[in-house]
């Protein structure tokens, strides 16, 4: 591809220089948009994805349906990108952002074409009604705390269209409840620090309260269980002669008085960690000698190997400062204390009980198959999200409701001019989800969208009687955060698509993706 440097070659992608940019990506837009929009809501279908190597694969997951794509349009592409961004965000509302962002291209386009508005005002009107929006939710949004049962509505909400939601639901619950406000950091609700997610192939799913490490001892030779372990958590090179000094010094002496160095120093650093008192090591060095491994296992210590990732959580855990050099290890305060590690030798892992640090669980998701287990713990990552998120800034009702209720308030902002027609393009995407949601369920979507805008705040359909009921009441409840996030994640594609006037390609753009384009 060619640098913007050399900006000379770069040519429109169409050898027409009429060619129309908005039309080319709008219509990238909607392609995606169609693609996950049935599967919108509790009632949404499958997709089944299969990949290069034909696997097969069944979700419903907005962004893994996304990711899928193998989208080579690069308006389709940054689509995606901005999906899986409020997907890595919020964890939940990919799909509603893909389809508010069509909606607002849709009706931006229009505007754009057959009312002649200049692109940037419909973009001004959009931010506005964007804004307005994010406000008016954030300030409707009920706060609720963990032993709420709008807490269980709001998991079992954002479950509801997954595999397996409903078992889900009750994992996530319970889980997030006996972690209960040891979760708390900085004032906010941070389960990422204090639940932990692991999956596995047949095994059953449960909750553990302490650390599980999908890790096996370094020697079978050791004990599989240690009660009372002092825990010391390495970081410092274990490694005291590398291997290239053998490469440059090859007389048979050296070489001798070299094995001689390593077997001392191996013994001293060794020494060194047994004087601390500590009888579990967790070791994240960068290298480890053999010999000072050999030595763990005869001396008894509990070893494993761990990565950088798990320092943080064992350490937060059992309360051992992670060590980096010798001297470190004459400090105080460095063991972790944990009342009983062991490991499970069938299924390669390893517990951890009682540490005398922060609390931390553990959920461990099952699955047949690599497959469903993905999918399940994906799931349950979601639900954790969207009990934080509305632990942290509160809930609205579901199903579209909140969406279309603020569609009057926005109304009548009477902002000035050609923003007020930018801001019918916010609305009318606001309406657009619990017209899907509907739609997906098996209703003539428009029709129930009229009745419920004409009833009281809160008030949506019900996606099995199709009769207008209070979503609140209902327990049809959403975070306001994911709400917010969707709505500023699909006008963020929706201002770069509309503000696009020319697509333009580097000369040596491949011919497949040129083709593409053109679709
Ligand atoms: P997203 O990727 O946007 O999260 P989902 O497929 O998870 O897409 O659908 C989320 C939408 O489904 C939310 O607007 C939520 O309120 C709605 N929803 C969930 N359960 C129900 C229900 N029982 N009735 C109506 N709407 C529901
Ligand atoms: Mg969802």
């Amino acid at each position: 591809m060619s640098s913007p440097q050399n900006f000379g070659v770069w040519k429109p992608i169409a050898e027409n220089i009429e060619f129309n940019a908005l039309e080319s990506n709008s219509n990238a837009v909607m392609a995606v948009a169609e693609t996950v929009r049935t599967t919108l809501g509790p009632k949404g279908l499958d997709k089944l994805l299969i990949d290069q190597s034909m696997n097969r694969h069944v979700s419903n997951d907005g962004v893994t349906i996304l990711l899928s794509l193998r989208a080579i349009h690069p308006v389709a592409r940054m689509i995606v990108e901005i999906a899986e961004r409020q997907e890595q965000k919020v964890g939940d509302g990919t799909t509603t952002a893909v389809i508010l962002a069509a909606e607002m291209i849709k009706e931006g386009k229009r505007l754009i074409r057959e009312l002649a508005v200049h692109p940037t005002k419909v973009v001004e009107g959009i931010e506005s009604g964007i804004k307005h929006s994010c406000e008016l939710l954030k300030k409707s949004a009920i706060k609720i705390n963990l032993d709420a049962p709008e807490l269980d509505q709001i998991v079992k909400t954002s479950l509801s269209s997954k595999l397996d939601g409903r078992v889900l639901h009750t994992l996530v619950v319970n889980a997030l409840r006996t972690v209960g406000k040891d979760a708390i950091y900085n004032g906010l609700y941070d389960f990422d620090k204090a639940v932990q997610v692991i999956r596995r192939v047949d095994i059953e799913d449960k909750i553990f309260n302490g650390i599980v490490l999908e890790r096996k001892r370094i020697d079978p030779e050791l004990p599989s269980k240690v009660e009372n372990s002092k825990i010391l958590i390495l970081r410092l090179d274990l490694k005291p002669v590398k291997e290239s000094w053998i490469k440059e010094n090859s007389k048979y002496q050296d070489i001798l008085t070299m094995e001689k160095d390593r077997l001392e120093k191996s013994k001293k650093i060794v020494d060194t960690i047994v004087e601390t008192g500590a009888n579990t090591l967790f070791i994240a060095s960068p290298e480890v000698d053999q010999i000072v491994e050999d030595l763990f296992v005869s001396k008894g210590l509990f070893a494993v190997h761990i990565s950088n990732e798990e320092i943080e959580y064992l350490s937060r855990y059992t309360g051992a400062k992670p060590v980096r050099t010798l001297d470190d290890l004459k400090n105080k305060d460095i063991l972790g204390v944990s009342e009983k590690i062991y490991e499970d030798e069938d299924n390669g892992i390893i517990y951890l009980e009682n540490g005398r640090g922060k609390k931390i669980i553990t959920v461990l998701i099952s699955g047949s198959t690599k497959e469903t287990s993905l999918e399940r713990w994906r799931s349950t990552i979601d639900g954790i999200n969207a009990a934080e998120a509305a632990l942290n800034y509160g809930i609205v009702p579901g199903g579209g409701a909140a969406e279309l209720h603020i569609i009057e308030k926005i109304k009548k902002l009477k902002l000035s001019g050609l923003e007020q027609v930018g801001l019918e393009v916010v609305t009318s995407a606001l309406e657009s989800i619990m017209r899907q949601i509907l739609t997906n369920a098996g209703f003539n979507g428009l029709e129930k969208v009229m009745n419920a805008k004409a009833s009281p705040d809160g008030y949506g359909v019900d996606i099995d009687s199709g009769e207008i009921v209070n979503m609140v009441s209902k327990g049809v409840l959403d975070p306001v955060l994911v709400k917010t996030m969707a709505l500023e994640a699909s006008g963020e594609m929706a201002k770069s698509v509309l503000r696009i006037d020319k697509n333009l390609a580097a000369d040596d753009l491949n011919p497949q993706a040129l083709a593409d384009s053109k679709r």
